[in-house]
C-alpha cells in the first residue's frame, strides 16, 4: 500500500473524505473571516480595530488546532499627517516539534485592499456571496481563503486524530497589502528563534495563469527605479521670451528617455544583457507546456497588439527577460490647454525589471555610463543627475528541491495534471526576504485561478479551488514527510 510514488493512501483517502464532508463548515469560517473588514490600507481607526479582531479570530482558530500562538506586537505606524495608528500584531504559531520531521513555514496574510459596494460590486463585498461556485467576497482569494485552506488540512488530520506528517510554523500578518510594515524586522529579530528550525517557506499568495490549470511559482523580477533630472534653473520660462536661446531641460530629458528602449522593447543600455541566466532546453520545454490562451489573454488586456506573437515569448519577456518602461516627468506640464512654458527643471522616471542573474549594482552602473554618455553627446550647459531611488532583486528557487517535488506530486494526485511552472514579472519582496534571511528553500504555491480579480471589484475564490486547495496542501504535507 504504501508504494515509493503515492503518500500513504488510505490515510490521504480518509484526509480528502473529511475535507469534502466538512466543505460547506469551511466555507462558513471563509464566510465569518471575510466579514470581518480588515482594510490595512485607510489610515482609520475603524478599520484598524477591525485588523486586530482580524489577527485575534485568526489566532484563536490556530490555539484552537493546538498550536502555540504568538501574537507580536506590531508596534505603531507614524502617517504623513502626525497622525499614529496602531500596528496589527504578526501571528507567529507552531504546531509539532519533532526533529524526525520537516519543518514547513506557511506564510500568508490577513488584510485585504479597500473595497465599497459602490465602486461596482455586484454584492456586499464584506458578506460572501456564493453563485455558480464562486465564492464572491474582499479577502476571498486574497488572502483569507488559502489561509483558511491551509489551516483547513492541518485541521482535517486534527479531527482524525491523526499525527501530522510535518511540523507546522505559521507567520501571518495583518499589513501586507501597505507594504508589510514590521514584518522584516520581526523576521531578521525571529531568525535564530522562532524560525531556527524552518526547513522550507510556503508562500500562498498569488495566482495561476489558468482557470483550471494548478500553478507553482518559482521566480519573480525584481526592480530598479531611476530618476534622472535635468536642471537648467528652479523656475520656469516662457516660450515667448526665452525659447529659442537655451538648451531646454526638457529636449535634453526627451533626447535621454528615448535612447533606453527600442521600439521592439530591446533595452539599448550597453551591457545590460550581459548577466542575464542563458535560456536553457529544459526551461524552453516549460515554457511550451504552459497553459495560457494567448487570444483571451490579449483580449482581456485590450491590446491589439504585444510585441511578441507567440505564448513562450510573451512569457520569456514577462518572467525571465528584463524590460525597461517610461513612468513619467515631474515638472513637465500635463494639464489640459496650451500653456507655453519652458519647464526649468525636469525629473524623468523609469525603471528596470530585473532578472537572474543581474547584478543591480552593475545595473546602476551601467544607466548612469549610458546617460551620460548620451548626454555629453548633446553638448547641453544643463546639469544632468541620476539616481537609482529604489532596488528590489529578482528572486529564482530550485524547483529540484524537495518542496516542489513533493508539491508538484501533491498537484498531480488532487488535479490529476503537472502544474503549470510559472513565474511572476512583478516583485513579492517577501519571497526574496525569506530565502535571504532563512537561507532555505521557498517556494509560491497559489491556490487561486487566473479570473479572480485579486484587488479587483467582485474578487472571488472558487470553492472547487478553495476546498481542492485544502487538499492540495494536506496532499502536500504527506508528501514531505516521505521525501525527508
Ligand atoms: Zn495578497
Amino acid at each position: 500500500m504504501f508504494s515509493p510514488s503515492s503518500p500513504p493512501a488510505r490515510l490521504l483517502e480518509k484526509v480528502f473524505q473529511y475535507i469534502d464532508l466538512h466543505q460547506d463548515e469551511f466555507v462558513q469560517t471563509l464566510k465569518e473571516w471575510v466579514a470581518v473588514e480588515s482594510d490595512s490600507i485607510q489610515p482609520v481607526p475603524r478599520l484598524r480595530q477591525e485588523l486586530f479582531r482580524m489577527m485575534a479570530l485568526a489566532a484563536d482558530k490556530l490555539r484552537h488546532l493546538g498550536a502555540s500562538v504568538d501574537s507580536v506586537d506590531g508596534g505603531s505606524q507614524q502617517l504623513p499627517n502626525g497622525q499614529t495608528l496602531p500596528i496589527p500584531p504578526i501571528i507567529l504559531a507552531e504546531l509539532g516539534n519533532d526533529p524526525k520531521k520537516p519543518t514547513v513555514c506557511f506564510y500568508g496574510h490577513l488584510d485585504v485592499q479597500p473595497a465599497r459596494r459602490e465602486d461596482g460590486w455586484l454584492m456586499d463585498p464584506y458578506t460572501l456571496t456564493e453563485v455558480d461556485g464562486k465564492l464572491y467576497g474582499r479577502g476571498a482569494t486574497d488572502n483569507k481563503g488559502p489561509v483558511l485552506a491551509w489551516i483547513n488540512a492541518v485541521s482535517a488530520f486534527r479531527a482524525m486524530e491523526e499525527d501530522l506528517p510535518v511540523n507546522i510554523k505559521f507567520i501571518i500578518e495583518g499589513m501586507e497589502e501597505a507594504g508589510s510594515v514590521a514584518l522584516e524586522e520581526l523576521v531578521r529579530r525571529e531568525k535564530d528563534r522562532f524560525f531556527s528550525s524552518v526547513d522550507y517557506v510556503v508562500i500562498s499568495d498569488n495566482l495561476w495563469i489558468s482557470r483550471r490549470k494548478p500553478a507553482l511559482t518559482y521566480g519573480t523580477r525584481g526592480n530598479s527605479y531611476f530618476t534622472v533630472e535635468v536642471k537648467c534653473r528652479d523656475q520656469d520660462f516662457h516660450s515667448g521670451t526665452f525659447g529659442g536661446i537655451l538648451n531646454e531641460p526638457m529636449a535634453d530629458l526627451i533626447a535621454l528617455l528615448g535612447s533606453l528602449v527600442d521600439s521592439s522593447g530591446h533595452i539599448l543600455i550597453p551591457g545590460i544583457y550581459d548577466h542575464v541566466a542563458p535560456l536553457t532546453e529544459e526551461e524552453k520545454k516549460m515554457y511550451e507546456a504552459i497553459d495560457l490562451d494567448l487570444e483571451e489573454y490579449r483580449n482581456s488586456s485590450q491590446v491589439k497588439k504585444f510585441l511578441f506573437d507567440t505564448k513562450e515569448e510573451i512569457l520569456m519577456h514577462l518572467w525571465r527577460y528584463p524590460s525597461l518602461s517610461i513612468h513619467g516627468i515631474e515638472g513637465a506640464f500635463e494639464e489640459p490647454g496650451a500653456k507655453t512654458v519652458i519647464p526649468g527643471r525636469v525629473i524623468g522616471k523609469f525603471s528596470i525589471r530585473l532578472v537572474p542573474h543581474m547584478n543591480m549594482s552593475v545595473v546602476e552602473t551601467q544607466v548612469k555610463q549610458h546617460l551620460e554618455y548620451i548626454f555629453s553627446k548633446r553638448n547641453s550647459s544643463n546639469q544632468m543627475v541620476v539616481s537609482m531611488a529604489l532596488g528590489l532583486h529578482p528572486w529564482i528557487a530550485n524547483i529540484k528541491d524537495n518542496q516542489y517535488l513533493a508539491a508538484k506530486r501533491a498537484i498531480k494526485t488532487v488535479f490529476g495534471t503537472e502544474p503549470d511552472m510559472i513565474r511572476d514579472g512583478s516583485t513579492i519582496p517577501i519571497a526574496n526576504l525569506f530565502q535571504d534571511v532563512f537561507q532555505k528553500s521557498v517556494m509560491m504555491l497559489p491556490l487561486g485561478a487566473v479570473d479572480d480579480g485579486e484587488h479587483a471589484q467582485n474578487e472571488k475564490i472558487n470553492r472547487w479551488n478553495y476546498i481542492e486547495g485544502s487538499k492540495l496542501f494536506a496532499a502536500f504535507f504527506l508528501e514531505m514527510a516521505k521525501l525527508h
